[in-house]
């Protein structure tokens, strides 16, 4: 049987160790760490997620605030807003909801976040920190995923890792947390040759692509990690046959829905021998290391670390 990595599990072990670092910054600076959210417009899927984000944010004692803009925003003013936030001493993180409506220019915004309250780790000043091995914030997703896997005690170093994607907030930073950990890596996108060839190869397989289920029996080397990124709703009842055992279509049938990842569940758990379930994988975690982000810039900004 292989095993299951609990990203629920994973996830309030580190919220645990949260509170007492929340509680230090409180007592020594008099004030707990403090995380702004820049939601624009009203995209439903981004309010699902801030309202994920704040909500933890509360449990754990950190000062959280969502300012949410109108979609007509413009560039100038947005950077205006986030300028202001910049210059806050109280607010230790900032958080730029994505994506941005089609007028706002987003790199100019994710550059107008400081480095140091920068806690998506998505500023170049901390892709460089990190494609050099320096610390400073790194991107939620894949830092969680490192995470998940050293308490699974799974190893890293001299293993080979292939990472499916080359987003900017997913695949790059995955692959050099994976380098950094010593493993081997390879590092696929959509025009690589040969993708099923390639991901065989790996002891330790990420995928972050996309695309429901695509990675399939033939991608997975016998007894291989893999680690499921993707989070894909299947709403065609003809889909969830071909993806899903039979035993979840009752499910289906209830929600009218269900949630899949980029790798085909029946395969990854008959051929893996670790593997991250969609959901209850990677999911839960990416909250938890933005509220880790979040204390590690207050603890740095407050002159404890
Ligand atoms: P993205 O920006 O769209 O990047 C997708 C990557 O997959 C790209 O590099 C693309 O290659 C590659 N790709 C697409 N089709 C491919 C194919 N047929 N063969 C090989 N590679 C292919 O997506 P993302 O933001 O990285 O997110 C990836 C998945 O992770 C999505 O399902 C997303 O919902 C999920 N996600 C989950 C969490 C979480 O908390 N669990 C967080 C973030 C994202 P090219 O570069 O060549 O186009």
């Amino acid at each position: 049987m292989p095993l299951i990595l609990d990203g629920n599990r994973v996830r309030d072990e580190i919220k645990s160790e949260c509170r007492p670092r929340v509680e230090r910054v409180l007592a020594n600076a008099g004030r707990p760490p403090g995380l702004s959210v820049v939601l624009v417009g009203d995209n439903p899927a981004s309010q699902v997620y801030v309202r994920s984000k704040t909500k933890t944010a509360g449990e754990l004692g950190i000062y959280n605030e969502t300012i949410t803009p109108p979609a007509s925003i413009t560039t100038d003013e947005l950077l205006a807003l986030v300028n202001e936030l910049d210059n806050r001493p109280e607010v230790d993180g900032i958080l730029v909801q994505l994506p941005l409506p089609k007028q706002i220019d987003e790199q100019r915004i994710l550059l107008a976040v400081s480095p140091d309250k920068d806690v998506d780790g998505f500023h170049p000043c901390n892709v460089g920190r990190l494609a050099t091995g320096r610390p400073g914030p790194r991107s939620c997703t894949p830092a969680g995923i490192i995470e998940l896997l050293k308490r699974y005690e799974i190893p890293i170093a001299g293993k080979q890792a292939v990472v499916v994607g080359r987003s900017d907030i997913v695949g790059k930073p995955m692959s050099f947390l994976l380098l950094q950990e010593n493993a081997t890596v390879t590092i696929c996108h959509s025009k690589t040759r040969d993708l099923p060839a390639v991901c065989r190869t790996a002891d330790i397989l990420v995928a972050a692509i996309g695309r429901p289920a695509m990675v399939t029996a033939d991608f997975i080397r016998p007894g291989a990690v893999v680690v499921d990124v993707g989070i894909n709703r299947i709403t065609d009842r003809a889909e969830a046959e071909r993806i899903f055992d039979p035993s979840r279509l009752a499910d289906f049938d209830k929600r009218g829905s269900l949630l899949v990842g980029d790798v085909n569940p029946v395969d990854m758990a008959r051929i893996s021998s670790a593997y991250t379930p969609v959901p209850g994988g990677v999911g839960p975690l990416t909250i938890a290391m933005l509220m880790k982000n979040t204390i590690e810039s207050a603890e740095r900004r407050t002159g404890l670390c």
